[in-house]
């Protein structure tokens, strides 16, 4: 007899759904799926009517989801929000420069404006002249600070108020993982956040903060999404690797383990004791900073002098060496006004 979903108790049933372990037909899947993100940006308020919403796109799972669920949200629920794609251009061959293809193609199938913007043109070095330079220790925290700044310069560039990005709930429980390990309770308290860099220029939203990374998985699978899903040849895989197969460990016997160690990091007050640094401006490059330079400066300096690795060693208060931090760059630097990096102009 075939087995029937659990939620509608009509169809039959096609998957079990990895949140709840419950028997469910695809109709269901999708509903709740888009539902429940639905019901995270409409409790947190995440955007307001005409507000411009760059949405950060690798053309990896997550982004090209959260492409497709934004589209289809902001269109049944009138949200009224400007979206466009935003990509970073690392100049990684034979990753980076296939993934963009699969932007190109989310572009045309979205109808949605796409803006890249790369290292090369933003700090004059790719990623692949960088590793060339400093070899596969330390280039995630390169990438990781780079990244984030050109994030933010490529959404001042299209006049974006908001940035979404696809942070699932997976990536948020290692996360908090890797901070609580570390010892780094400052970056514990933040990580949490479903909008962060609100100090900043432009504000970064999380809509899949609570969405199981399997769920998106078997959402992009079912809708038959164009996504690409090779990793980047230059991925050390070191602790955040470690902190994600602990996270699988546990959602096997435990599926809402997940969730379970977001609402518990919410509920963490970092305390008095914890100093959190003061914003002011980068004296090279204008942009938002924890310290009189900003990290991308200081790395970019080495870089320049050939001490790249004496520049790593001054990221005053950085805990880990190469964090491979692709998803939640550990860098604190926003952007803040108009500056000129490199040959783009802001
Ligand atoms: Fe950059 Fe991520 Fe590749 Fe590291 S793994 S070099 S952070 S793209
Ligand atoms: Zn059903
Ligand atoms: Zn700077």
């Amino acid at each position: 007899m075939p087995k029937i979903c659990e939620t509608c108790n009509v169809n039959k049933a096609s998957i079990v759904r990895p949140k709840t372990r419950k028997l469910i037909c695809l109709d269901c899947f999708y509903t709740v799926f888009e539902e429940e993100i639905h019901y995270t940006i409409v409790s947190n308020q995440l955007f307001k009517p005409g507000e411009k919403v760059a949405i950060a796109a690798s053309g990896g799972k997550d982004s090209t989801v959260l492409a497709h669920v934004m589209t289809t949200l902001n269109k049944r629920y009138n949200y009224g929000l400007d979206l466009f794609l935003l990509s970073v251009d690392e100049g990684i061959k034979g990753y980076r420069d296939d993934s963009l293809e699969t932007v190109k193609k989310n572009q045309q199938t979205y109808q949605l404006p796409l803006k890249i913007v790369s290292y090369k043109d933003l700090y004059g070095w790719t990623m692949d002249e960088i590793v060339k330079e400093i070899g596969l220790t330390n280039n995630c925290t390169f990438c990781g600070v780079f990244r984030r700044q050109a994030l933010d310069r490529g959404a001042m560039l299209i006049g974006a108020d908001k940035l979404v990005t696809g942070h699932n709930a997976d990536d948020i429980a290692e996360t908090v993982l890797m901070n609580l390990l570390r010892g780094d309770f400052f970056r514990l308290g933040k990580c949490v956040g479903i909008v962060t860099g609100k100090d900043g220029v432009i504000p970064r939203c999380k809509p899949f903060k609570y969405t199981y990374e399997k769920e998106i998985v078997l959402y992009a699978y079912h809708k038959k999404l164009d996504y690409f899903s090779t990793e980047c040849i230059y991925s050390p895989n070191a602790f955040r690797g470690h902190a994600r197969e602990l996270i699988k460990d546990l959602e096997q016997v435990r599926p809402s383990a997940i969730v379970d160690i977001i609402h518990s990091a919410e509920q963490i007050d970092v305390g008095v004791k914890v100093k959190i640094p003061v914003k002011q401006t980068c004296t090279v490059c204008g942009y938002m900073s924890s310290n009189k330079v900003c990290k991308a400066c200081v790395l970019l300096e080495g870089l320049n002098k050939g001490k790249a690795k004496l520049a790593i060693g001054k990221g005053k208060g950085e805990k880990s060496k190469n964090n491979a931090d692709e998803k939640l760059p550990v860098n604190d630097d926003t952007g803040a006004k108009p500056v000129q990096l490199g040959k783009l102009e802001f």
